[in-house]
């Protein structure tokens, strides 16, 4: 998510919960549940120039989340049984799921003790080649190198830049610049650009992924907890819409496979890298419900509605936000009446 849709969001949260609107609308805006999708759960790193901490939150957060959704009536429930009451209308109680991306070494180590201590069930989606320790955490690499650069210099549209990064509003504006050049060009390139970058600046992609992302036997560990589902998210964590249909196959083929291969069964959920509309589409939603998927999520935003069932290869989440750690928004989140108003009252944004 940009920032200045983050920003944007927190003004929506903050004007609905000072007016309290958000209960009026709620019986309307709320649909029958949601999923919430994390990242990171880790204490603060305490680095003043971290862009990435919005895919990062507490596990005291992450405590707090869970006991406020309880006591807001929802049930929180796994991915199959949000399959399973979406396909049956089984729509009693309004339910959340937890969903964490991309296989964090502190999903093991910080959340799954809080999840543990609430008997909460949450999926985790992982691409096998970061479990294989051939990850390309190409977003965090940027961010190191910038965070340590004092002056950055970069070819971006054929015309050659330089970034005096000195400063942190320097570096906010480098990096808002070079991230969203690099999200709009093909992503073999970009990930090429970020790999010269890091060596010019001495950043180490390699260990750092190796230092953050689970391995194989830690995935074993987490996945022999009756709590946890391992799901899908590609081999290699490139936006599906933006390869050839055959690449767009083998990405999706071999992880199914892979997951298979390791843990022992074929996965059923699964969720697109990056998940905005330029990353997955109608072309992705069709193919994961040719394999039988159960679910797929993006990262669109917004709530689930009895009419998913028709379209549950392509369900919208909530992002529990690190710029957003505070129980006050979760209960306007959870009222839906943020994405009536961004999704300008379409229930269903999955075209
Ligand atoms: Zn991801």
């Amino acid at each position: 998510m940009s920032r200045r849709s983050t920003s944007l969001l927190k003004q929506v949260l903050n004007g609905l919960h000072a007016t309290r609107a958000y209960r009026l609308v709620a019986p309307w805006t709320r649909g029958v549940g949601a999923v919430f999708m994390l990242h990171q759960v880790c204490p603060p790193s305490g680095e003043a120039f971290e862009p990435s901490r919005i895919l990062q939150i507490t596990p005291e957060f992450l405590d707090l989340t869970i006991a406020k959704t309880r006591s807001e009536g929802f049930d929180i429930v796994s991915l199959d049984e949000v399959h399973h009451r979406l396909v049956h209308n089984q729509m009693g109680r309004p339910f959340v799921s937890f969903t964490l991306d991309d296989g964090y070494r502190d999903n093991l180590v910080h959340a799954m003790p809080v999840f543990d201590a609430h008997k909460v069930p949450y999926a985790v989606y992982l691409p096998d080649r970061f479990a294989d320790g051939a990850a390309d955490l190409w977003w965090l690499a940027l961010e190191a190198v910038i965070r340590k650069a004092n002056r950055v210099e970069i070819e971006m549209f054929d015309v050659p830049w330089t970034f005096e990064t000195s400063t942190r509003h320097g570096k906010e504006d480098a990096h808002s610049k070079i991230y969203w050049w690099l999200r709009s060009i093909d992503e073999v390139e970009a990930r090429g650009v970020v790999r010269t970058l890091s060596e010019e600046h001495g950043v180490d992609g390699a260990a750092l992924a190796a230092d953050l992302l689970m391995t194989w036997d830690e995935v074993r560990t987490m996945n022999a907890n009756p709590l946890t589902t391992i799901a899908a998210h590609t081999s290699d964590h490139f936006a599906l819409a933006k390869l050839p249909e055959d690449r767009m196959h083998s990405q999706i083929d071999t992880n199914l496979r892979r997951l298979e291969e390791e843990l022992g069964e074929r996965p059923q959920h699964f969720s697109y890298p990056y998940g905005c509309e330029n990353s997955a589409g109608p072309r992705e939603f069709d193919w994961l419900r040719t394999l039988g998927m159960k679910t797929a999520v993006t990262t669109r935003k917004g709530m689930l509605f009895p009419e998913h069932a028709d379209h549950l290869t392509a369900l919208p989440r909530l992002s529990l936000n690190g710029d957003f750690q505070d129980v006050r928004h979760l209960e306007v989140l959870l009222s839906g009446a943020p994405f009536a108003l961004l999704n300008k009252g379409r229930k269903l944004n999955v075209s």
